[in-house]
């Protein structure tokens, strides 16, 4: 067998993928949808993260990549290292598809208003971690961002329902709102 010198977490990865994609698919009949688009996000797209966002699109679950803010992230926050730009990605378009199979997007093409948002990111962003652990326990590297993240979910006892969790969420999710 192949055996790679920067481990990646592939079975449970693709574990936590298909559970979520059997949920969404089981909430919207439509089964999901994927853009992938040359332009920048648009202000409705809330739920974005780094680069890529979800809501519900005339009843149809999307989930929406814009690519040229990849090139731009891989170039700079990632700093052109590929394991980080791979796990920056896939832990994007994962928290997406948790929002998804959670229900937590704006829908109706109607932006969620800020206190939607904050509770959706306290659980959504609860989930991601939970996946960030497969990552670091593979031994990879997460953005600065994403590291704060996970430093909190570890501090807070892994426990969403934590006064210590929603401050930090609530923090990060208004200082990039405006
Ligand atoms: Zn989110």
């Amino acid at each position: 067998m192949h055996k790679s010198p920067h481990p990646y977490p592939f079975l449970e990865v693709q574990n936590v993928c298909d559970d979520l994609v059997r949920e969404i698919v089981r909430g919207y009949k439509p089964g999901i949808d994927l853009r992938v688009s040359d332009d920048s996000p648009p202000n409705m797209i809330v739920g974005a993260r780094v680069a890529m966002g979800s809501n519900v699109r005339s009843g149809i679950p999307t989930v929406h990549i814009y690519l040229r803010e990849w090139v731009m992230a891989f170039y700079g926050m990632c700093n052109q290292d590929e394991l980080l730009f791979e796990t920056t990605f896939v832990l994007a378009f994962l928290h997406e598809l948790t929002h998804l199979a959670l229900g937590l997007v704006p829908q109706h093409d109607v932006p969620l208003d800020p206190e939607e948002m904050y509770v959706s990111e306290e659980i959504v962003c609860a989930k991601t971690c939970e996946i960030m652990e497969l990552f670091v326990g593979a031994g990879r590297q997460l953005l600065p961002t994403d590291q704060a993240f996970h430093d909190a979910w570890i501090k807070c006892g892994r426990n969403k329902d934590t006064v210590s969790w929603k401050d930090f969420v609530g923090k990060r999710y208004s200082k990039n709102k405006s």
